[in-house]
């Protein structure tokens, strides 16, 4: 699984790539994330990826040709490829979408910044996504956000395979409390315990129990 992540922060990537599960997938060679500098395809000597907006209003906006070049230059050809615009009048990212997502070979991402995109970068995507309804300021935090939880349901990614199954999202359910050691603590004065039945060792109920205290969506 390749992504690839067009930027004009490519330096934010760098402590997501080298700490815990991603890391060790990269070396794995499970996955690989190649973070592109959108300067790269700009022609002019100050490197311009930005303009002001035709209409007037505040701020600027990307340009779409150094995108496009971008995309080009970095789709592969014959490979089950997406091409993913992030947006907040993007849809909604859910669990359902990383399922099918990880199911490519390779995923582009554009991340925009200031006042967002050149809509005609539009016609070249295959989707516009928002991780949720809210503004950040750029997608460079939506592009770690995407392609680790599509790459976290890549076989051989999670150090144990079955901590997918009973997950938050998964089957449309929300995922039971968890607990572990001390079996007691003190918390503003008052003795707080576990639920007894998961110390039983009754894997019946302890099921039933987990069963009972998740929640649908
Ligand atoms: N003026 C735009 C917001 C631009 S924010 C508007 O009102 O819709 C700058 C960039 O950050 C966007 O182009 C997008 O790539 C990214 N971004 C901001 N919020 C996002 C969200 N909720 N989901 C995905 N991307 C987002």
């Amino acid at each position: 699984m390749q992504f690839d992540i067009i930027t004009i922060f490519p330096n934010m990537f760098d402590s997501f790539l080298k700490e815990s599960l991603i890391q060790k997938a990269l070396k794995k060679g499970l996955i690989k994330i190649n973070v592109h500098d959108l300067r790269k395809w700009t022609k002019d000597k100050h490197k311009s990826v930005d303009d002001k907006p035709f209409g007037g209003g505040p701020g600027m906006v990307l340009m779409a040709e150094p995108i496009i070049k971008a995309v080009n230059k970095v789709k592969q050809k014959r490979k089950n490829t997406k091409v993913i615009l992030f947006s907040p009048t993007g849809k909604q990212f859910k669990q359902k979408m990383a399922e099918s997502f990880s199911k490519l070979d390779q995923v582009i991402m554009i991340c925009g910044r200031y006042e967002g995109i050149d809509a005609r970068v539009e016609q070249i995507i295959d989707e516009k996504i928002s991780v949720g309804p809210y503004v950040l300021s750029g997608g460079e935090l939506p592009a770690m956000l995407m392609s680790e939880s599509i790459s976290r349901l890549l076989p051989g990614y999670m150090h144990n395979p079955e901590s997918l199954i009973d997950e938050s999202h998964n089957d449309e359910m929300l995922e039971y409390p968890q607990y572990t050691r001390p079996e007691e603590i003190k918390i503003q004065g008052k003795q707080i315990s576990v639920p007894k039945v998961l110390l039983s060792g009754d894997h019946k109920k302890i099921k039933e129990w987990k069963k009972n205290n998740s929640k649908s969506i």
